[in-house]
């Protein structure tokens, strides 16, 4: 699997629609101070399904929306999105390629594509779970990440490696099956008092 290209419009400094394609090997990207080279890498984290406005270096989620500059009136939609190669099938679909795309549009609504249909962020989740290529994935070390690494309590540190090792897939379903199960005794509690009342 490997990232081949990255499609960026309306995120962040990228008002225009800039494609990044990524052959194999190493891609630097350079530029000067301010000049959007961590913008790029919080597009692709962004993309991934991540939530949090801070870990993407904004307040509220629509601050990743480009706001406008000196020259450009400000965007209504931020889109970004992202093409693997998947001819060795590390990635559950049966596709060469796979894209994600993400959207957020300034009304505050979103919408997430798996090869241009309509998906839950959940679909997105669950597509890159144990790949290590997650918004937590360890394919993504951002500044500061190694400092906190070594300083993770244990617990933490377990997980790093539950993660590394495969098996975040199998506790993420066994809580999901915990979550229905919780669902169930609690209609079948409501099932019950509709029949004492009944009775
Ligand atoms: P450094 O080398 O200092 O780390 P960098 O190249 O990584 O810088 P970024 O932090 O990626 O730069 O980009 C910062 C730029 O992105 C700033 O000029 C900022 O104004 C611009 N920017 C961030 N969010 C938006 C937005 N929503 N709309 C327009 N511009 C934005």
């Amino acid at each position: 699997m490997h990232l081949k290209q990255l499609e960026i419009q309306g995120f962040k400094s990228f008002a225009e629609k800039v494609t990044l394609e990524l052959t194999k090997g190493i891609t630097a990207v350079v530029g000067p101070n301010g000049s959007g080279k961590s913008n790029v890498v919080d597009a692709i984290r962004w993309v991934l399904g991540e939530q949090s406005a801070k870990s993407l270096r904004g307040i509220k989620m629509d601050d990743i929306i480009f706001a406008g500059s000196t020259t450009k009136k400000a965007i209504g939609m931020a889109e970004v999105s992202l093409t693997f190669t998947n001819v060795e099938g590390t990635l559950p679909l049966d596709f060469n390629e796979i894209n994600i795309t993400r959207r957020l549009f300034r009304s505050g609504e979103s919408e997430y594509l798996i090869n241009k249909a309509s998906c839950r962020l959940k679909d997105i989740y669950e597509l890159f779970m144990d790949t290590g290529i997650g918004k937590e994935g360890f394919s993504i070390i951002g500044q500061g990440k190694i400092d906190e690494v070594l300083s993770l309590k244990p617990e933490d540190r377990r997980n790093l490696i539950e993660e590394s090792a495969g098996i975040v897939k199998y506790r993420y379903r066994k809580t999901e099956a915990q979550k229905k199960l919780e669902d169930t005794d609690q209609t079948l509690i409501r099932v019950n008092d509709i029949m004492l009342e009944l009775k």
